[in-house]
């Protein structure tokens, strides 16, 4: 584990917090993710890199778990503050050879909205579609860096009372079993919508998956 700079930290949400550092120089793939944490602490945690993988800086999208040990720490770092990064690691990312010619669909719970925003940034030309099963409409974070037709969420506890699943939304859909499906955030999101693409034809090889929690 190394020491980096924080560059800047700001809330995207109430409970959502995008922290950035300084890059570790070593060669990174978006969808990678990094072992992250506090020297205070000495524990670290693993965040999928949210920024593009040419960015010359690193950010992580983290949601503040209340009552959890590294979150707390983390969301309180401030510019010039040096937090302890390990990795890159994982392999959650894209095939090189079929980015160009292929379909995407990312589908996300929370903040596992993350290694997707990387896929987007660091490779504008993808053909995707982004489903995001957030639980506040504030949740949409920088969603302006998706074009609008291809992001699709779905709010389950909004201020009007009407929420729905991601999974209930996913269930209407139309599903191509030759797309390429990456699925990243909390592992009951990802039993369910396994099943849905499943039942739908989607062949096993062509998802894959990311559980954060
Ligand atoms: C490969 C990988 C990549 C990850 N990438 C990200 C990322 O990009 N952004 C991110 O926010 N998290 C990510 N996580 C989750 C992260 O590693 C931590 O588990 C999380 O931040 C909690 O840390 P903590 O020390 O504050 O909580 P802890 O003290 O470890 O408490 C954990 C408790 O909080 C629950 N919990 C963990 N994460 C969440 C959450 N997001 N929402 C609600 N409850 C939760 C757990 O079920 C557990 O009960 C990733 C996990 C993995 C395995």
């Amino acid at each position: 584990m190394d020491s980096f700079k924080v560059i800047e930290n700001i809330r995207l949400s109430e409970s959502t917090f995008r922290l950035r550092t300084e890059r570790p120089n070593v060669p990174i793939k978006a969808g990678q993710c990094f072992s992250v944490g506090t020297k205070e602490l000495g524990i670290n945690r693993e965040y999928s890199m949210y920024s593009a993988a040419d960015d010359d800086f690193i950010d992580f999208l983290i949601r503040e778990v209340e009552d959890g040990i590294v979150t707390p720490a983390l969301g309180r770092c401030k510019p010039g503050d040096l937090v302890e990064i390990g990795g890159p690691y994982g392999e959650f990312c894209l095939p090189i050879q079929a980015i160009a010619e292929d379909s995407f669909v990312f589908i996300a719970s929370g903040t596992g909205v993350a290694p997707f925003h990387s896929f987007i940034k660091s490779f504008p030309w993808l053909d995707y579609k982004l489903y995001h099963g957030i639980r506040h409409e504030d949740e949409k974070y920088e969603s302006d860096d998706y074009e609008p037709s291809r992001y699709i969420t779905a709010v389950s506890q909004p201020a009007n009372g009407n929420g729905e699943r991601i999974t209930s939304v996913l269930s209407r859909e139309q599903m191509n079993p030759e797309s390429h499906y990456y699925l990243c955030g909390n592992r009951q999101m990802i039993t369910d919508t396994v099943q849905i693409l499943r039942e739908r034809g989607v062949p096993g090889g062509r998802i894959l998956m990311e559980t954060f929690f």
